[in-house]
């Protein structure tokens, strides 16, 4: 059995409005990204490992999830990446902080993890040692889109907190905010699981802030049991080493709704909101959220299905 799970983020406290004009093409990516690293997975001409990458590496080349180009800009105006990847068969992880100058953080996560050692590299250090290993380089400014930059001037006018455009539907619509954060889950044909996330962060964040995202265990976890990748207002999935937390509950013999739904409870009052996705190595899968959407899809054995808001997308209706 094979399965891929991706996120493109969770966000928005508000009720259900439905799909905006821009969730066609948001959809058309992860089916995309589902259909073809599926096929790759069940082939067996990709491992977890692989498939993760490339399913996030996808999502960082559509401009419209936060990952990438047209990751959100910081208090200054910028593109930051965090990024981050594990593998559960033998632990081994790789993650870059605060990139500024490649087109694919997951990908210089990957080379990281590669490697071997050391875990994390930040800023300029992180680029360089992406650019060495064939990470392709872009300028900072080709990463930012006009989107971004329209709704972090919206950010700035109304004084917000840093993430208010980004999760709040009081300030911007959704189809404006800054949620998009990427990330994959996969089982593999040998059984093995692998996790990755990537993303721009929050809108406004200041200078230096690093979410949870780039950090194993807290936003990306896997071992070998289960592999998780989260998304949400960061800070809270840091202090509750969310990704972490959900795999020790289910090894201690939660169901995985159980554990998933622990975590999400545990963010909660702590300003976390948010939502997880997860597999298991028993062909389980997950993608619970508490917030009033999550860009979510899952392939399992051939089959595709796709939400954003309470319910499934009706792809029988879409273009894609
Ligand atoms: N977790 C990300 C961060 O805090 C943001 C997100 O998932 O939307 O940087």
């Amino acid at each position: 059995m094979t399965i891929l799970a991706i996120h493109g983020g969770a966000g928005g406290d508000g009720s259900w409005r439905g799909l905006t004009s821009l969730d066609p093409a948001r959809i058309q990516c992860m089916h995309h990204v589902l259909q073809s690293i599926g096929e790759a997975l069940d082939s067996g001409s990709i491992d977890a490992l692989e498939a993760v990458t490339m399913a996030v590496e996808l999502m960082e080349n559509e401009p419209l999830f936060n990952a990438g180009i047209g990751s959100v800009l910081d208090e200054d105006g910028t593109v930051t990446m965090d990024a981050s990847i594990m593998n559960g068969s033998d632990g081994a992880a790789g993650s870059v902080v605060n990139v500024r100058r490649i087109r694919h953080p997951i990908r210089a996560a990957n080379c990281i993890l590669k490697q071997g050692w050391p875990v994390m590299l930040n800023s300029e250090a992180a680029d360089v040692f992406a650019i060495n290993n064939g990470v392709e380089e872009v300028k900072p400014s080709w990463l930012v889109t006009d989107l971004r930059r329209k709704q972090w001037d919206r950010w700035r006018e109304n004084n917000a907190r840093p993430g208010a455009t980004d999760e709040d539907d009081s300030v911007l619509d959704h189809d404006l905010e800054g949620m998009g954060t990427v990330g994959a889950v996969a089982l593999d044909r040998n059984g093995d699981v692998a996790a990755a996330t990537s993303t721009g962060g929050m809108t406004g964040k200041p200078k230096g802030r690093i979410g949870d995202t780039p950090i194993i265990g807290a936003g990306t976890w896997a071992d070998q049991h289960i592999a998780v990748s989260c998304t949400g207002v960061g800070e809270a999935f840091i202090r509750t080493c969310a990704a972490h937390r959900l795999a020790s509950k289910f090894e201690s013999g939660l169901t995985l709704d159980e554990a998933c739904s622990d975590v999400l409870d545990a963010v909660e009052p702590i300003g976390g909101r948010g939502g997880v996705i997860a597999v298991t190595t028993k062909g389980e899968v997950a993608t619970p959220f508490q917030t009033m959407l999550m860009y979510r899809g899952v392939w399992k054995n051939g089959e595709i299905t796709i939400g954003i808001g309470p319910n499934d997308v009706e792809l029988d209706s879409m273009d894609s």
